[in-house]
């Protein structure tokens, strides 16, 4: 079936607060997308901090969201580049550095051997990596299984291509039903992110909200029907093992009242 949803054009990814492509992106708990550095200078250092679009309340900056990161190199490389590039040169002024996850095993491995013959290794490794992405072709066609991955960390599910994803304050993303039967949020919760590599602890009151502008592009992929019919049938297995372990819950219970007779 053809897709319905149009893939989110260049505008979609200005950030809310500096109009400018977003650089480093970061997700909320409400969903919303922000420059990493435009997230950080909205929060407050002495009370709760809120969502600049939507007035969430948050206590913990997010890490940067690496599937927007690395899908916003790929898409628009040299734009993306540019916004680098920009960002890099504000914080040499200031000496704070935000974090940099390095999109380049993403890449056409051709192309780095090319940009390393033209002398480029011998600057600084951010230089290298900007200029690798301005020599970088637009990918129009996102390359899903790559960037948009849920590793939900449960034995009996694979690795999938996420469907309605909630961005985890490390900035992994998971499907909202995989997160809903593997995670629990609140203050209590000894959750960690499932997807096999930060295992940091799950932060928030509750279940972050679906990054909307993450699922658009997911949607508007041509793999999109699939990926679709694959949630609903992690959802609909998920339903019937809740059921079966409810049902044999009862039983035990059971069991357990008969022994006392
Ligand atoms: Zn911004
Ligand atoms: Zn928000
Ligand atoms: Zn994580
Ligand atoms: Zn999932």
């Amino acid at each position: 079936a053809m897709s319905q949803t149009s893939a989110p054009s260049i505008d979609d990814w200005r950030c809310p607060v500096c109009l400018e492509m977003l650089c480093k992106p970061v997700v909320g708990a409400c969903g919303h997308v922000f420059c990493f550095w435009c997230e950080h200078k909205s929060m407050d250092v002495f009370d709760k901090s809120s969502c600049p679009t939507c007035r969430m309340p948050f206590s913990n900056l997010p890490a940067v969201c690496e599937a927007l990161h690395f899908h916003l190199g790929r898409t628009y490389p040299k734009e993306y580049a540019r916004r680098l590039r920009e960002c890099h040169e504000e914080e040499k002024k200031t000496g704070n550095f935000s974090p940099n996850p390095t999109p380049v095993f993403l890449f056409d491995f051709s192309k780095v051997n090319e940009i390393l013959s033209r002398g480029l290794q011998n600057r600084g490794s951010e230089k290298r990596l900007f200029d690798f992405l301005e020599a970088q072709e637009s990918m129009t066609e996102p390359d899903m299984n790559a960037i948009f991955e849920c590793t939900p960390g449960m034995d009996d599910v694979e690795t999938h291509v996420l469907w309605e994803p909630v961005v985890l304050n490390c900035g992994h993303a998971v499907c909202k039903s995989c997160a809903s039967s593997t995670l629990t949020f609140g203050p209590g919760s000894t959750s960690l992110c499932p997807c096999g590599d930060c295992r940091m602890r799950v932060v928030g009151d509750k279940m972050p909200a679906v990054c909307k502008l993450m699922q658009r592009v997911i949607e508007a992929s041509p793999i999109a029907e699939r990926v679709r019919r694959e949630a609903a049938a992690r959802e609909e297995a998920a339903r019937l093992n809740a059921e079966t372990e409810l049902a044999e819950e009862e039983e035990e219970e059971e069991e357990e009242e008969e022994d006392h007779d």
